[in-house]
């Protein structure tokens, strides 16, 4: 990667990490976003500083993380850098990672409950459904290897009693997807407090997975 390259996606984590507050899926300073760094020799990500406010930060306050987990730059990664690493590592085509604590998502982490197969975008996910991460302490390694798990075969997870994570082959797509699960997080709650959502079936789901991937939209860019 370029220098130039390298510049163009600090501006885009600097642009994902405002955006994500402004489409309501984070508020705060909670959430983090980072995006693979290849350079000749070295293959690591770049991720937003912790503790720092999307709005005072600027394409210079992003930390690199190596593959090994040093961490350079003018500040500390955020708290969660370990599965950021760790997805990296199990995941190949992944070329970006959003993690959030979107409200609704959050909610039904809260209750310990994924997204079953109640609409059939659930598949945007990559599955039958988006599961939901046991719970485990922010930043520990117990969490990353939750998540790392949850997300198996998958584009999204919820972490419970905490958030979700969304990746992508760019920031535009983890982000796009990170809204998506929101949205459907949302229409969850909202079904669940008529009645019991009525499921779509594994085979449903198999004709709109394969519908999808006619589509490319789910194929990573490369
Ligand atoms: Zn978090």
């Amino acid at each position: 990667m370029s220098a130039a390259g390298e510049q163009a996606l600090r501006s885009g984590i600097v642009a994902t990490a405002r955006a994500m507050n402004a489409a309501g899926i984070n508020r705060g300073r909670s959430g983090n976003v980072s995006a693979r760094l290849r350079h000749e020799a070295f293959d690591g990500f770049l991720i937003t500083p912790t503790g720092f406010r999307y709005d005072a930060m600027g394409d210079d306050d992003l930390v690199v993380v190596a593959r090994d987990g040093t961490a350079t730059g003018p500040h500390l990664p955020s708290s969660e850098w370990r599965f950021h690493r760790d997805i990296y590592r199990a995941r190949p085509e992944v070329g970006a990672i959003v993690h959030t604590h979107a409200p609704f998502a959050t909610t039904l982490a809260c209750l310990d409950r994924g997204i079953p197969p109640f609409h059939y975008m659930i598949a945007r996910a990559g599955g039958r459904d988006i599961r939901c991460a046991p719970y485990a302490t922010f930043g520990t390694q117990e969490l990353s290897d939750h998540a790392v798990r949850a997300l198996d075969g998958r584009r999204a997870c919820l972490l419970a009693h905490h958030g979700m994570i969304a990746v992508g082959a760019s920031l535009e797509s983890a982000l796009e997807l990170a809204v998506e699960v929101e949205t459907l997080a949302e229409m969850y709650w909202r079904a669940l407090q008529v009645g019991e959502p009525v499921l779509l079936s594994d085979r449903e789901m198999d004709v709109v997975m394969r519908k999808f991937d006619t589509y490319g939209q789910l194929r990573p860019a490369t």
